[in-house]
């Protein structure tokens, strides 16, 4: 895909801001896994954070080819910094596209003025992949509604100004019964938050389970229609995939980036070793699988940007599901082009390979993806 001149100004931008700004302290928060908050400011002042706000709210008015733009930038240099851009995304789009007028004017300008810390709470211990299985239920008192259960994983919910919440608020069978709801944690009493995981990559992202103790929620913070949450859910992981795969092409760009110059750099043999055909070959694959993918991926972006909904779903888990395979072999890849040294701390590639595994598993698994891409082939 050919950018337009205003797309590429906004890479640029991004990419002058990751450089002087993210760079130099990627290797420190995947060391101390702690969580970066100038980053969230820093991101909050230029837009990033909350990209996707209409303008009618005060938001920048970005779109899904922005924000992959703006993941793939950053996923350059620190996927879990990647994640920072755009970060409001899961919280935004279920309002957008779900919430009642009231709701959008409540809550979308507060998120427009940026540094505000958004997650989403879908997954439970016992509901994962199978999101139908969750079990928090809600339940309706008067104006408002009391939830009770356990939430798993929750990315930036322990720091999280808003959270949408997936509970089950009916009986009926499967996904019927599940609504969204906007949870305030710093203003409502009842959620406590558990041991924060402790992850092989994607340090400095903070995940952990979150405990609701008869947390009432006034009626006006569910999110549209009664029933109406595992459609929001699925809209927004949809419009967010994309965005993974982004930063699967960034990272394994940057891994790319770094192999090529070492690969010039490093003597064996009395030759660099760029010289030998076994090592070009290895960086001409990586190039075609990084290419490849992120030709899919902004392919997926025009299609969310059209508003071609169906195409989206489609699009959108062959994106994150290739680009994130591909990004696990190219990452992969470049350990073995730094030999031993890429075994070790001193380099940037092992973390890449570390930060692309977890791209393979959360918001959807691969396989969750070829079920979803196999469904719409056979029309099941
Ligand atoms: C770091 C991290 C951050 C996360 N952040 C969030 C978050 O912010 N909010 C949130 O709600 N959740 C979050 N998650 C949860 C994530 O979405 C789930 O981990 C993911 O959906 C998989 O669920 P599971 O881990 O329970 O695996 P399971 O569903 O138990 O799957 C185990 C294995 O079985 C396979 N499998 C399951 N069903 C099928 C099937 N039908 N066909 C073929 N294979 C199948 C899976 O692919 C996988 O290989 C996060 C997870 C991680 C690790």
């Amino acid at each position: 895909m050919q950018f337009t001149e205003e797309q590429i100004a906004f890479r640029d931008s991004v990419r002058k801001v990751v450089d002087k700004h993210v760079a130099p302290i990627a290797a420190e928060i995947d060391e101390t896994d702690r969580f970066p908050r100038e980053i969230v400011d820093l991101f909050g002042e230029l837009g990033l954070m909350q990209l996707w706000v209409p303008e009618r709210y005060g938001g920048p008015d970005g779109n899904l080819t922005m924000m992959c733009i703006a993941r793939e930038e950053v996923s350059r240099v620190s996927p879990a910094c990647a994640t920072i851009a755009g970060l409001n995304t899961m919280f935004i789009m279920p309002l957008l596209h779900f919430g009642t007028e009231e709701q959008r004017q409540r809550f979308l300008p507060e998120v427009a003025k940026g540094g505000v810390v958004t997650a989403i709470a879908i997954s439970e211990p016992q509901a994962g992949s199978d999101v139908s299985a969750i079990a928090t239920r809600a339940v309706r008192d008067g104006d408002s509604w009391v939830i009770n259960g356990r939430k798993q994983w929750c990315s930036y919910g322990v720091e999280a100004d808003f959270i949408v919440l997936m509970a089950r608020t009916s009986d009926a069978s499967g996904s019927a019964g599940i609504s969204a709801f906007v949870l305030e944690p710093k203003k409502m009493k009842g959620i406590t938050f558990g041991r924060h995981e402790r992850k092989m990559g994607w340090r400095g992202a903070p995940n952990t389970p979150i405990f609701l103790d008869d947390v009432r929620v006034p009626a006006g913070n569910l999110i549209g229609e009664e029933g109406n949450g595992f459609r929001a859910s699925m809209r927004a992981l949809d419009l967010n995939r994309p965005t993974i795969g982004a930063q699967c092409v960034g990272m394994a760009q940057g891994a790319l980036d770094a192999s090529v110059a070492y690969a010039k750099e490093r003597k064996q043999f009395k030759r660099s070793i760029a010289e030998f055909q076994g090592i070009q070959f290895m960086l001409a694959d990586m190039a075609i699988q990084i290419e490849a993918a992120r030709a899919l991926v902004y392919e997926c972006a025009q299609a969310g940007d059209a508003g071609d909904w169906k195409r989206l779903t489609y699009l959108a888990s062959m994106a994150k599901c290739f680009a994130s395979d591909m990004a696990m072999k190219v990452t992969t890849d470049a350990v073995q082009v730094f030999g031993g040294y890429g075994y070790t701390k001193d380099y940037p590639v092992e973390r890449w390979m570390r930060d692309a595994k977890l791209a393979q598993i959360f918001e959807g698994t691969n396989q969750i993806q070829r079920v979803v891409i196999a469904r719409d082939l056979l029309g099941a």
